[in-house]
């Protein structure tokens, strides 16, 4: 069989960002109510808080305590730490490279702030919060909590070691993320030394999205500077890229779920009935509290 290219659809500008809580300052490159939803499912939301400095501070930055219902927040700390608690009792420090996939499922309720350490210290912070949808048989599965540090994830190297890929979730050439998921998802962080070429071979009929992080990347024609997206078709499975010198990216890829969506703020249902339900047990107390 042929392999035939997938082709890129659009690129995303970054958007004018605004404040989540006191602590990121974020552009939502994209959510589940956008017009591309089809081609970016089984993603749902995409915040980035590109380089910031913060200055020392006893102050606690970031968000209050507030719920999930539905899907998993992943967090990416690219520079700086976030700390965090859940009422499922899971907690800790993203550390800088590090990343916490949390499964809201059932629902749960949290807190993400700036750490202590960084607060203190003060400095560059970056950030990246994706939301994953759960398939329907999922979304009432119980909360649970993966962390991962930098040096927990492997590394293929390519290009006399010019250039390499994190394998952050799914797999690449048979080397295996650490990183558990309801359904098929490949995460991959693409970092360059100098020009390189890159070839990736992606399921067939998966959406694939692509994330500069710095430097610059070329798909086909199409260059892609810092912080903007390219959404690519579902056809087709290989991808084609050429990073430019010192580049960074992120590759998001997943089988679609396609199916209905019924969202509002914390909560990602599949029916209304089922987003009534979410704000009820909310209200109610059914998803737990944190402990002061
Ligand atoms: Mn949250």
């Amino acid at each position: 069989m042929v392999t035939q290219d997938k082709q890129l659809l659009k690129v995303i500008s970054p958007r004018e960002k605004h404040w989540v809580g006191d602590g990121f300052y974020v552009s939502s490159i994209f959510s589940m109510h956008s017009e591309d939803y089809k081609n970016i499912s089984p993603f749902i939301l995409f915040d980035h808080a590109p380089p910031k400095y913060f200055p020392p501070t006893k102050q606690k930055l970031g968000v209050g305590e507030h719920p999930h219902r539905g899907f998993e927040t992943v967090t990416f700390a690219i520079r700086g730490e976030v700390e965090h608690r859940d009422s499922s009792g899971g907690g800790g420090t993203i550390t800088t490279g590090g990343v916490q996939w949390m499964t809201a499922g059932s629902g749960l309720v949290h807190d993400e702030f700036h750490s202590t350490k960084f607060s203190q210290e003060g400095g560059e912070f970056e950030m990246i919060q994706l939301w994953v949808n759960l398939p329907s048989d999922f979304k009432m599965t119980n909360p649970r909590y993966q962390s991962f540090d930098e040096d927990d994830f492997p590394i293929v190297f390519k290009n006399n070691n010019k250039l390499n890929i994190k394998i952050i979730a799914g797999s690449f050439e048979s080397v295996v993320s650490p990183v558990e998921t309801f359904s098929l998802i490949n995460i991959y962080e693409v970092k360059s030394l100098k020009n390189s070429k890159l070839e990736i071979t992606l399921p067939e009929g998966s959406n694939t999205l692509f994330f500069q992080l710095s430097g610059k990347s070329w798909i086909g024609n199409k260059k892609i500077h810092q912080g903007y997206l390219g959404i690519f078709n579902r056809t087709g499975s290989l991808i084609k890229l050429k990073m430019e010198g010192n580049s960074k990216a992120l590759i998001l890829n997943g089988d679609p779920i396609d199916e209905p969506i019924f969202a509002y703020g914390p909560f990602v249902m599949n029916t209304e009935k089922e987003l009534i339900e979410a704000f009820r047990d909310f209200q109610e107390g059914k998803m737990g509290n944190l402990v002061l």
